[in-house]
């Protein structure tokens, strides 16, 4: 077991089943960990790497945007 270095909850894993760089999500907080070491377990936060991850309750609206703006490119190329 391990603490979430982001908000200090018990993670509860399988140790034998990790490896060193596997990558976990802390059930409290829902942060990203990294596996840094298996003996002893040592688990740090994954740099955050893609953009404002944070927000992703908005995922749903940019996508839509996302999608719309990619078809209008794809037309125009065609021409
Ligand atoms: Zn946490």
């Amino acid at each position: 077991m391990v603490n979430c270095p982001n908000c200090d909850a018990v993670i509860e894993l399988d140790e034998e089943e990790l490896d060193e760089g596997d990558t976990i999500t802390c059930e409290e907080c829902g942060a990203d960990l990294t596996v840094t070491g298996v003996d002893p377990l040592d688990v740090e936060l994954t740099e955050d790497e893609d953009e404002d991850e944070e927000e992703s309750d908005d995922d749903l609206d940019y996508d839509e945007d996302e999608d719309e703006d990619e078809e209008e490119e794809e037309e125009e190329d065609w021409k």
